[in-house]
């Protein structure tokens, strides 16, 4: 029996969830581009401040250089697991395209929709127009404004006629856009405390970020509570300072 596919759409806009919850400050000021991390004794040291513990949480291109120089294993797992660009057109017509919602795989158009079609949205007929990965790796260094013809055109094609001049036409290169999939939920390292998590772990899709991210704060939270004489022995140790509030194995 054929299964039906299940999309979700978010409502707001995506930057939205990264917003402090409950009204809690984020307790390092962003955004902030990181160019360099390094150690200061057992701690790690990001643009002049010092942390117990690092989360990384960077598409793999990004990550990798940044922890070459720190964690070298870590830093190849990353170099392994490349990501395929996405060049992407967003153009908004005066009147509607004779088109469906959404199309798929179409010569250069690895997938297209229309944005003024889903739920909650309003607007003028707009379009987002992504190229599939050869053709953005084969167009990766074109400027914008040579890619938003490229694109229409081939929207054109596919709709069989030719397409009114939009009313405004814009093109965005998301460099690394769709991740590979590394086979880990994240990375831990729990002697150097140094965390890795982003799609690129699990695969090109925004509830794999969510979920590496997720399970490297499990892994930093269960190493943070679990004194350190019990983790080696998973033994009950009374003379463990930190046992009421550790793991059921030094409870008992
Ligand atoms: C065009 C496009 C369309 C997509 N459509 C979908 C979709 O329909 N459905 C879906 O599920 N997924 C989609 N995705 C994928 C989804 O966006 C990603 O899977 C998700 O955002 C990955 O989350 P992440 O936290 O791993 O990484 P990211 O969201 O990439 O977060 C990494 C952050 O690190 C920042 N950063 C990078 N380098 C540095 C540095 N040196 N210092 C400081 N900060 C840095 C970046 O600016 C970024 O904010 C799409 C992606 C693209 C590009």
């Amino acid at each position: 029996m054929a299964r039906r596919r299940v999309r979700r759409l978010g409502r707001h806009p995506v930057h939205g969830c990264s917003r402090p919850r409950h009204g809690h400050a984020p307790r390092y000021p962003l955004p902030v581009q990181i160019d360099a991390i390094g150690r200061d004794g057992p701690h790690w040291q990001v643009d002049g401040t010092s942390f117990d513990a690092l989360a990384i949480a960077l598409p793999a291109e990004q990550a990798a250089p940044l922890l070459r120089p720190v964690h070298p294993a870590f830093a190849d797992l990353a170099g392994q697991t490349p990501a395929a660009p996405c060049w992407t057109v967003m153009a908004a017509f005066a009147a509607p395209l004779p088109a469906p919602d959404i199309l798929r795989e179409e010569g250069p158009i690895g997938w297209a929709a229309r944005n003024n079609a889903k739920p909650g949205r309003t607007g003028p007929e707009s379009w987002v127009v992504q190229a599939g990965p050869d053709w953005s790796r084969a167009h990766l260094e074109r400027s914008p404004s040579e890619i938003v013809p490229l694109l229409l055109d081939a929207l054109a094609t596919r709709l069989g006629q030719p397409l009114r001049t939009p009313l405004a036409a814009t093109a965005h290169r998301w460099r690394y856009a769709r991740s590979g999939a590394q086979g880990s939920a994240s990375l831990w390292d729990p002697a150097a405390r140094l965390g890795v998590c982003g799609d690129w772990l699990l695969g090109p899709r925004v509830e794999a970020g969510w979920l590496s991210g997720t399970n490297l704060a499990a892994a930093v939270v269960a190493i943070e509570r679990q004194p350190v004489a019990c983790v080696e022995r998973l033994q009950p140790d009374p003379a463990c300072p930190a046992a009421a509030r550790a793991r059921p194995q030094c409870r008992a």
